[in-house]
């Protein structure tokens, strides 16, 4: 194998033209995996067995002259949250540590038709709470960038395995920013896509209205590529819906965007950015502006002043409702006990880690009687607000150009005993799922330090291939993301 990093289009025509087989990728990748994981801790399982007998599947597909699919032989790492048929799914949790669903993800099934070889399910936050990827039962994953540092979360298993070569693709999951924070922190790019647009069947639920399944890549034409197959309705969804069929390859081969405007966020001009991030922005629309587009001023004020609350209201609510399922009798963690309250409680008590539980316990508070209209009722109210004011925002631009993040990787620990801090890093990623809006994290650069810049892209509702249009100009002027410590993919 080629020791330089190959896109995933590279690799699926390499392995359509029986340049190389998908069995030699899968391998290499595996290879990669085995040396990098003890570092890195990005991956929950290694799903070797299943990930070759795919790849020589496709080898005789290949061989016998049938038609591999676009993403033929290549590698990818999908969030343990996605059902994966008889390979346990563990949402980074005691309680599903050991459950084999009995059924894949539509985002699986659909990887998997597309040519695609799953070689692992990635580390993360306990069922999706989190920005650190620290809480989860299968111990802290480790940035690629810098292993002291944490990747982001609650998707950083799947940023980490991108970043460091593992996998030229990832999927993830984001509900308040579990995408954009670890793209952001591990310097590749990741997507958020419409609500709506992306199936979330097989998805292990968070927080119903806000979660989206979408990619991580180190190039725009990866990113396309991956949208191109992920993207669609899916009548096993009940909110997925579509709104024609975008072509994303095309757009990242031709992005054109002379004549457009961009809005840059008053809000987030001075002071509230670490020094390097706020130039990424600069420089950005630098590269924007020289390619035809024009600057225009707008401001989100309730989404940043309200948006942080508001998305601490909704999402525990939603999450304290869906994960009432996890009762003892019907999935995973069962204790023993004389009668079913009890081991609902002792089963409970033992399968959630503190952040879930402090979770449940907010969501219960806001939904219970007496507090429900105080809170739970006036954060929808907010969130209809937030939801107007970029429609708003969205009258004088096409795009909207802001931070992804306000400050570097933190260290490993830095919130251990400071949730609230932690949830305040998520600022300016939860208005986007407030809204349903899609957004992405572009990455932009590696700092002197090894640490990465990046900026994030907000479009329109159902606009998702306008976000790969701008984001390819962005990289025609950093370049894309380099694998961390030299990787094969
Ligand atoms: N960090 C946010 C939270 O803890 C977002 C998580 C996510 O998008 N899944 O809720």
């Amino acid at each position: 194998m080629k020791s330089e990093p190959m896109d995933a289009a590279v690799i699926a025509s390499a392995v359509a033209g029986r340049k190389c087989s998908a069995v030699e990728v899968v391998s290499a990748s595996l290879e990669r995996i085995a040396a990098q994981e003890p570092r890195l801790n990005a991956l929950i399982t290694v799903m070797a067995d299943r990930a070759l007998e795919r790849a020589a599947f496709i080898d005789r597909q290949v061989a016998s002259g049938g038609d591999p699919g676009p993403l033929a032989g290549v590698p990818v790492v999908v969030k343990d949250n996605l059902c994966t048929r008889g390979v346990r799914t563990t949402c980074g949790s005691r309680m599903l540590g050991n459950w084999k669903p009995p059924y894949d993800a539509a985002v699986v099934e659909m990887l998997e038709e597309a040519g695609a070889v799953i070689v692992g399910k990635s580390n993360m936050d306990e069922f999706a709470m989190g920005s650190t990827s620290e809480h989860s039962r299968f111990g802290p994953v480790s940035n690629p960038r810098d292993p002291s540092r944490v990747p982001g979360g609650s998707s950083g298993g799947s940023a980490a395995s991108v970043a460091a070569g593992y996998v030229p693709i990832a999927l993830g999951s984001d509900t308040g920013g579990s995408i954009r924070q670890p793209a952001a922190f591990c310097g590749v790019h990741g997507l958020k896509p419409t609500y709506g647009a992306v199936s979330r069947w097989g998805l292990v639920a968070f927080a119903s209205s806000l979660d989206q399944v979408g990619p991580f890549s180190r190039s725009v034409a990866d990113m396309a590529l991956t949208m191109d197959v992920i993207y669609g309705r899916d009548p096993r969804d009940s909110t997925s819906n579509e709104r024609g069929r975008p072509r994303f390859a095309e757009g990242a081969l031709n992005p054109s965007v002379r004549g457009t405007r961009v809005g840059i966020v008053r809000e987030f001009r001075e002071g509230v950015l670490e020094q390097p991030l706020a130039k990424a922005i600069e420089d950005a629309a630098l590269a924007l502006g020289e390619s035809g587009c024009a600057m225009a001023d707008v401001s989100l004020e309730e989404s940043v002043t309200f948006g942080l609350p508001c998305y601490y209201i909704i999402s525990p609510a939603e999450a304290s409702s869906n994960l009432a399922r996890f009762d003892g009798a019907r999935y995973g963690l069962r204790m023993d006990a004389p009668d079913f309250v009890s081991q609902l409680l002792l089963t409970r008590g033992a399968g959630f880690g503190d952040e879930v539980k402090r979770r449940i316990l907010t969501g219960s508070f806001v939904l219970s009687s007496g507090y429900y209209d105080a809170f739970y009722t006036t954060a929808l109210k907010v969130r209809k607000k937030i939801c107007a004011e970029f429609d708003r925002a969205f009258t004088s631009a096409d795009v909207i150009l802001m931070p992804a993040v306000s400050s570097f990787p933190f260290k490993k620990g830095n919130f251990d005993d400071d949730p609230v801090g932690m949830y305040k890093s998520d600022l300016f990623t939860l208005p986007v799922n407030l809204a349903g809006l899609p957004g992405m994290t572009v990455f932009t650069g590696l700092e002197r330090s090894g640490l990465p810049t990046s900026v994030q892209l907000v479009a329109p509702r159902w606009q998702d291939q306008r976000l790969i249009k701008y984001a390819a100009v962005i990289e025609k002027k950093f370049g894309r993301s380099p694998v961390a410590t030299g990787g094969c993919f």
